[in-house]
């Protein structure tokens, strides 16, 4: 598959003066509850209406959806608001199903987009449609296999196609419910510019008070969309409660973003620096990740040396390293100056915290 400008013609048919919003509960739950969230997010950014109908459970035992009958409840909303409906599917049944009952989008779960299996499966039921098919990245870090995936839907002539970043499943726990890893959807969308690039703020968070923030790092990277998870009663929807936020917080988060068509005098030059800015962030985050990893190193090395009673400074070691380090960051264009200045100040953070733990 190659970039190409009509990857994104689906979402320019929609004929939008704003980012897509997708809204609407994780979960259907019952009919007066998928009617009542398509009436309040009617008059708003959101054009389309999501509710999870098959519900991929971690494990077995929590709700699992509601099954084909919420079908019905979504259709009934289409018809009463005039919003278009989405719902995920994992198997061709599904497929089949959700085309029978008028579901406009269809996505695929991040739990079937590891197998590759699964999506072939499914793209093959899809075969030749126009609806378009958004795609979750996988649960793991990899941009292959999501890019595989797209491909699948792509060569069973399905042409409107969009990702979703949903973040990546780590076993360390974090304040995110799945860690956004920024560089991966960056990457792609260098590799496909036109494909549609949607951000779910809600399953990186997993907390309501994140999204925001999660929702303007993606704007500022220039994604072309959301999708929330809006339930008008959050704390007691029965599946992702801590995440979902209501359809009158939704309406106030994007009056609040600041959305790139309405930033000020010079557009296009403020429109940069802030998708460079956001890059810039992405970029510093990692780097004191890197910090932290590191000096957790230098803790274990200082218990080590603090048990075979060694010395902590080892100066021909500090000069291997120091003089490795100047020439490789001389060939990735960083000069002798800064890598000698950053350097010391890394192994003088280096040796505090193997004094710290020696000393305890
Ligand atoms: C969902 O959107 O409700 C969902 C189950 O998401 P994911 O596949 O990203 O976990
Ligand atoms: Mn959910």
């Amino acid at each position: 598959m190659e970039n190409k400008k009509e990857l994104r013609n689906w979402l320019d048919e929609y004929n939008l003066n704003h980012p897509l919003v997708i809204g609407g509960p994780c979960s259907a739950e019952t009919e007066e509850q998928v009617v009542k969230i398509a009436h309040q997010l009617k008059d708003s950014d959101a054009t389309v209406l999501r509710a999870g109908i098959w519900k991929p459970r971690t494990r077995p035992g929590n709700f699992e959806g509601v099954g084909a009958l919420g079908l019905k409840w979504l259709q009934r909303a289409k018809e009463e608001t005039g919003m278009k409906i989405a719902t995920e599917v994992a198997n061709p049944h599904h497929v089949e199903l959700a085309l029978e009952h008028g579901v406009d989008v269809l996505w695929i779960g991040a739990r079937s987009t590891v197998s590759p299996f699964i999506v072939q499966d499914i793209a093959e039921a899809c075969r030749g449609i126009d609806n378009p098919v958004l795609i979750k990245n996988p649960i793991n870090p990899d941009l292959s296999l999501w890019l595989g995936a797209v491909e699948r839907f792509y060569t069973c002539d399905v042409k409107n196609l969009g990702v979703i970043h949903r973040g990546f499943s780590t076993y360390e726990k974090t304040k995110y419910r799945n860690i956004p890893e920024w560089q991966i959807p960056i990457d792609l969308q260098n590799r496909f510019p036109d494909l549609p690039l949607i951000l779910d703020p809600s399953h990186i968070a997993g907390r309501r008070d994140l999204i925001f923030d999660l929702s303007q790092t993606a704007l500022d990277l220039n994604f072309d969309g959301l999708i929330v998870e809006t339930h008008y009663d959050p704390d007691n929807a029965w599946s992702d409660a801590a995440q979902q936020i209501t359809p009158e917080t939704l309406v106030q988060h994007m009056k609040d973003l600041k959305i790139r068509k309405e930033i000020g005098v010079d557009e296009a030059y403020q429109r940069t620096l802030n998708e460079l800015r956001a890059k810039i962030d992405v970029a510093d985050n990692q780097l004191l990740d890197v910090l932290s990893k590191r000096m957790k190193i230098s803790d274990e090395i200082g218990k080590a040396k603090a048990k075979q009673n060694v010395a902590i400074l080892q100066s021909k070691r500090w000069n291997e390293i120091l003089g490795k380090m100047i020439l490789e960051g001389e060939e990735k264009g960083l000069s002798e100056e800064f890598m000698l200045r950053i350097y010391k100040a890394i192994h003088q953070e280096s040796i505090n915290h193997q004094k710290k733990v020696a000393k305890s």
